[in-house]
């Protein structure tokens, strides 16, 4: 069921082409003729949720701005990484205009210089992510596998965090020894656990040179926990590179207080991406 009053009163504020090119959704977003996706400015409620330190580290915060401002892409949590950083720096421009401010320090005085970075000079520098999405393994078995999802994403933030408190854990002054070296086994543990089950949750089948073509995801995962190094890390590269964003961050600085010119890029942090 539509509002008729929401239909009349958000119109889509610009379209944007994604590095996905609407490629491994479950269900594919409504594009329009060229192919983009219409993106919406930020309500009052968005704004909201975005500019509350670090929302966008919690996975529902990003979910529900995507829905409001992308709502052609049906399931947020199962859209492929690769164009988030794209649709929030979108919604980003359609709802505070083109200029996105980065600070800089000088490699030569040291300035913290403040720099304004165009967002649309950075959209247009998006194309489709056109890496291959399957791999044959030394031993003939052939690996289709699809990028990162946002769901994903957010098991990885976990992840960080988790690392985080291990490394804050271990400087607890009142743990023993032996508990320290507990802790720290059983946070690895679970850190390299959830590092396999973000690679298998990217593999869409396996097929073995004899058999079978397999897609059930716990098969996977556990197939993919008992092979090799050099196995696991061909699958790994080929998921990573699916995951790329395709955007170009290069950007020539000159330092506003001695003139020295240098290339570098821009940190595209989310967490801090609304706050001004
Ligand atoms: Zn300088």
């Amino acid at each position: 069921m539509t509002n008729p009053l929401i239909q009349a009163y958000r119109k889509p504020a610009l379209y944007v082409a994604l590095p996905s090119g609407g490629k491994y959704y479950n269900e594919k977003p409504k594009m329009s003729v060229d192919g983009e996706l219409a993106i919406y400015s930020m309500t009052a409620r968005d704004e909201l949720i975005s500019k509350t330190p670090d929302a966008l580290f919690n996975g529902e915060a990003t979910f529900s701005l995507i829905s409001s401002c992308a709502p052609d892409i049906g399931d947020p949590r199962e859209m492929p990484v690769n164009d988030l950083m794209v649709v929030l720096i979108a919604i980003r421009l359609a709802s505070y205009g083109d200029s996105i401010g980065v600070d800089i320090r000088c490699p030569e005085c040291d300035h913290l210089n403040q720099l304004a970075v165009s967002t649309n000079a950075l959209l247009s520098t998006v194309s489709e992510n056109t890496s291959v999405d399957n791999v044959t393994l030394k031993n003939d078995f052939k690996i289709s596998c699809k990028p990162y999802t946002l769901a994903d994403r957010t098991l990885l933030q976990i992840q960080r965090i988790k690392q985080t408190k291990l490394i804050d854990s271990l400087s607890d002054a009142t743990l023993t020894e032996e508990e320290r070296q507990v802790r720290f086994g059983e946070t690895f543990i679970e850190i390299a656990d959830i590092t396999v089950s973000l690679i298998a949750n990217a593999i869409t089948q396996v097929k073995p040179p004899e058999g079978e073509i397999v897609q059930e995801a716990e098969l996977i995962l556990e197939w993919l926990k008992s092979i090799t190094k050099t196995d696991y890390d061909q699958i790994r590269t080929i998921v990573e590179d699916l995951s790329d964003n395709n955007i170009d961050t290069n950007f020539d600085a000159t330092c506003q207080s001695c003139e020295h010119n240098w290339k570098t890029t821009i940190d595209l942090d989310i967490a801090n991406f609304f706050a001004g």
